[in-house]
């Protein structure tokens, strides 16, 4: 399947709390078919999603995730932060939120945010997991900044289709895909002339551009036949 031209930023964007289940159920009811998560290990080792390497942006906790084991992680608070109607989140199991994504036929992007140290195993843990939790069902397109992570997820599941992620596209960016396997480029819009991401887009080679905010910078990268990473689903809509 095609990745679908528009993508909901860490699940529900700015109208739910990120990496949660009702920013999931937020971007499915706002018209998105297609949504970009987050996966990190906790400290039991369970991929989650969850963005940030320590706790105290996105909830009530303290500390590192990857320290914090599930008995911990799972109690805490990850609406809250965001606003009292979403108090109670809970940080979500990629398991969990696989189901979901499922029911409400989301196509997803799975990104693979180890923490520092754990590149590999969480390469490795996400692209098993995602394996098995999408069976018979249309695969999550992975993605990491990480080359290692990406490895390993190559190595632990390489019929998942992965991209690599860029801040600026680099001029060996082709080379570099092709090394690491990687069927698309992920890149930061604002760092990018629009020639650029039209180039790639030229080779074949599908670009996901991140994060893309102001609808009329999404509706020129649109045109230009890449696909767009947003946050305001209240916003931004394929024309
Ligand atoms: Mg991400």
């Amino acid at each position: 399947m095609a990745i679908p031209r528009l993508i909901a930023h860490r699940g529900g964007g700015s109208v739910a709390p990120e990496n949660t289940l009702a920013g999931l159920r937020a971007a499915a009811r706002l018209g998105y078919r297609g949504v970009e998560v987050d996966a990190m290990l906790s400290g039991s080792s369970t991929p989650v999603l969850i963005h940030d390497e320590a706790l105290d942006r996105t909830t009530n906790g303290r500390g590192l995730v990857a320290e914090t084991p599930d008995a911990v992680l799972f109690a805490l608070d990850a609406g809250s932060w965001f606003g009292p109607d979403f108090a109670g989140e809970r940080v979500p199991t990629l398991t969990a939120a696989a189901a979901l994504c499922r029911e409400l036929g989301l196509w997803v992007n799975l990104e693979i945010k180890p923490a520092a140290g754990y590149e590999q195993v969480t390469g490795e843990s996400v692209a098993r997991a995602a394996r098995v939790l999408w069976q018979d069902a249309e695969p999550p397109l992975l993605s990491s900044f990480s080359a290692a992570a990406l490895g390993a997820a190559r190595r632990a599941a390489p019929e998942l289709r992965r991209g690599l992620l860029v801040e600026v596209i680099p001029g060996n960016w082709r080379e570099l895909c092709e090394r690491l396997g990687c069927a698309c480029l992920h890149c930061d819009a604002a760092r990018n002339s629009t020639a650029a991401i039209e180039a790639v887009v030229e080779a074949g080679v599908p670009v996901v551009c991140y994060t893309v905010n102001d609808p009329e910078v999404a509706g020129t990268l649109l045109a230009l036949g890449a696909c767009v990473i947003t946050d305001r689903l209240d916003l931004i809509s394929d024309p």
